[in-house]
């Protein structure tokens, strides 16, 4: 400790407050009705899909993402924040599911037990970008993957539903499904070089960033939203003219079964996605108007022959992934709301000091039994407590006063419409319970 002398002497320096880091946000308890509801709806597709749940870690060594999303990637080349352990280990904060995933899936062999294994995930991501609305620089995503089995165009079909479920179930109607076939190792180069052709005849017009990534990638420009770049989409090569008979098949398969379960989709040729590991089917999905702008919601895609880039064998796989607080943000725009938890509250209040006392045994054995409790109990008056009950939205009010306490019973007020009655304490659950129905 030091002593007072010491603090006196102690130079006077100025207190710096602090602010979150650029792009990182807090979830605040006004955004908590949207989480509980994301999360809950997908756990409940998660389950009637039959998707289990894995969490890979938040680290992992940066060459993961190197060797499967790609070097060339802006996930990997600008947006991956990396770091050095002590130990000398060149580590990667996560900045997207699926290489680690698909890690797991191979280091705990997986491909042993029944296929495919349908695994879903939902965490923070980690990407630096420039902030803006629906780009964050961590950010939380959930994520549903297909791996193993049979390459069936069925499982690129279940993943789009089960997103297109997900966005009808939080009540985002009538939202645009992009999808497209970039093809396998056999179509993809010829498709490729017509590309390049393509491109090198316009050169001039394109960014900086394509006239590099030309030699590279050259698909990554149909990706890119410079406004030259943007132009030159509309006229280039189709993809889908020049699929394989393989691909064009399996893409035709993946189409007939979203008819049948009479998802509308558009057919964009220029969706190619941003990392390198697809392959076949990749996709979309935007909220419709307007909410547009923030960003894909869902989107995802095939992605053969990631395994064999980390050392695996080939291995059919198809998945996608949804940022959660890019969904909250539509669901602002649209003004959808959810009951949080205060549809199912009641508020505990009391009036005097012995019966705060009998008030706290009450709350304790209500939690006890499942019941959500609010409370206010530090505040003497009944009406500053009242208060709070009406601030947080809560319909039923139990206050216990001195006349209660000794008749050992309560009242039960309906808040949104003054109407109350005195209930005897034991009977007190089963009218919750009644109340609540
Ligand atoms: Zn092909
Ligand atoms: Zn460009």
């Amino acid at each position: 400790m030091p002593s007072s002398q010491q603090e006196k002497e102690k130079p006077k320096e100025v207190v710096r407050t602090f602010q979150s880091a650029k792009g990182m946000h807090d979830v605040l308890p006004s955004d908590e009705p949207y989480w509980e509801k994301i999360e809950s709806v997908v756990r409940s597709l998660a389950s009637a899909y039959g998707f289990s749940r894995i969490e890979p870690p938040v680290l992992e060594f940066a060459e993961l993402y190197n060797k499967t999303s790609g070097e060339e990637s802006d996930v990997v080349q600008k947006e991956m924040y990396t770091l050095k352990t002590k130990g000398g280990d060149f580590l990667a904060l996560r900045p997207e599911y699926t290489p680690g995933i698909s890690r797991a899936y191979m280091q705990h062999g997986l491909s042993r037990l029944g296929q495919p294994q349908k695994l879903f995930a939902m965490g923070p991501i980690f990407r630096h970008e420039r902030p803006q609305l629906g780009r964050a620089r961590q950010f939380t995503q959930i994520d549903f993957e297909t791996l193993g089995g049979v390459n069936d165009p069925i499982y690129d079909a279940e993943i789009i539903a089960l997103f297109y479920d997900l966005l009808n179930e939080l009540r985002i109607k009538n939202s645009l499904v992009k999808v497209n076939s970039i093809g396998c190792r056999i179509c993809r180069p010829i498709y490729k070089k017509q590309l390049t052709a393509y491109y090198k005849n316009h050169e001039k017009q394109l960014c900086e960033d394509c006239k590099r990534r030309l030699a590279v990638n050259p698909l990554k420009l149909l990706d890119c939203k410079e406004p030259g770049c943007e132009a030159l989409k509309e006229k280039a090569p189709n993809f889908l003219d020049k699929l394989c008979v393989t691909c064009s098949a399996h893409f035709k398969s993946v189409l007939e079964y979203l008819d049948e379960v009479k998802i509308p989709y558009e057919l964009d040729h220029r969706l190619v996605r941003g990392l390198d590991y697809y392959s076949r089917t990749v996709f979309e999905m935007y909220a419709e108007g307007n909410e547009a702008q923030i960003g894909a919601l869902p989107a995802g895609g095939r992605y053969d022959y990631l395994m064999e880039t980390i050392g695996g064998h080939l291995t059919p796989a198809v998945g996608g992934a949804c940022g959660v607080e890019r969904l909250i943000a539509v669901l602002r725009a649209k003004e959808i709301v959810f009951n949080g938890k205060s549809a199912k509250r009641v508020f505990l209040a009391h009036a005097g000091s012995l019966a705060k006392k009998k008030a706290f045994a009450i709350l304790k054995d209500l939690r006890g039994r499942g019941f959500l409790v609010a409370e206010s109990l530090s505040k003497d008056s009944l009406a500053a407590q009242l208060k709070v009950a009406d601030r947080e939205g809560i319909a039923l009010a139990l206050i216990l006063g001195q006349k209660e306490l000794y008749e050992n019973s309560i009242i039960v007020r309906d808040l949104t419409n003054g109407l109350q009655e005195a209930v005897p304490l034991e009977k007190l659950v089963d009218e919750i319970k009644k109340r609540q129905k």
